[in-house]
């Protein structure tokens, strides 16, 4: 898929504020720092369009953005960010599982992981979760361009072991990289594949 354009088009706390809509939607989620701004930014090509920094946790909203008019792609609010307090991160909690169990258009979750660390218990309830609500969903490692492919692989099976293996149907894996553009083509292709169902 070739993404003619992007735009932002809202944001909001709460999904009954999200755009009223037929078109589909794909969101992207994953504990803050993971990469999630810059995966955003290198799937659109649009440097901004996400907004990146060093600083976790900044984007607690979650934002609509309108793709080549006929896909939304949603950037959640990273999760685990432990500088706010035990009352804001449960709203966030909240405002995220709503988003996830009650959006109609939602077609599917992409969910980050840090391909760099061991499987973080955190990331790892979080999946269990999905696969209990039954969401499709999909993992995709970031910045894979950090560690060698020998690392990766270590990182990869141990999530695969530590998580799939009581499961029947494994989720698909992308594995990127914002810094090279790895996995953006397969990203892309997967949506527009899903689109088209
Ligand atoms: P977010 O908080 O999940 O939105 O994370 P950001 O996109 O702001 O990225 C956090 C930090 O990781 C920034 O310093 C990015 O430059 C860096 N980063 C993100 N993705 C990659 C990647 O694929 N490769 C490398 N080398 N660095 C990355």
């Amino acid at each position: 898929m070739n993404i003619f354009s992007s735009e932002f088009i809202k944001s909001n706390t709460d999904v009954r504020s999200c755009p009223e809509t037929a078109l589909p939607e794909y969101a992207f989620i994953g504990r803050s720092n993971v990469g999630k701004s810059s995966l955003i930014n290198m799937l659109t090509q649009k440097n901004g369009l996400a907004l990146t920094s060093g600083k976790p946790g900044k984007t607690l909203l979650i934002n609509h953005f309108l793709i080549n008019k006929e896909w939304f792609l949603v950037d959640l609010p990273g999760y685990g960010f432990a500088q706010t307090g035990l009352a804001a991160r449960e709203r966030l909690r909240k405002m995220i599982d709503s988003y996830i169990l009650l959006r109609k258009p939602l077609i599917n979750l992409f969910v980050l992981i840090d391909s760099r660390l061991e499987p973080q218990s955190i990331d790892l309830q979080f999946i269990e979760w999905l696969g209990v609500q039954e969401i499709p969903f999909s993992i995709v490692f970031t910045k894979t361009d950090k560690l060698s492919v020998t690392q990766f692989l270590n990182n990869r099976k141990k999530y695969e072991e530590t998580l799939f293996q009581t499961w029947e149907t494994l989720p698909l894996i992308f594995e990127t990289s914002s810094k090279t553009g790895k996995g953006r083509v397969e990203i892309l292709n997967y949506i527009e594949e899903l689109n088209d169902q």
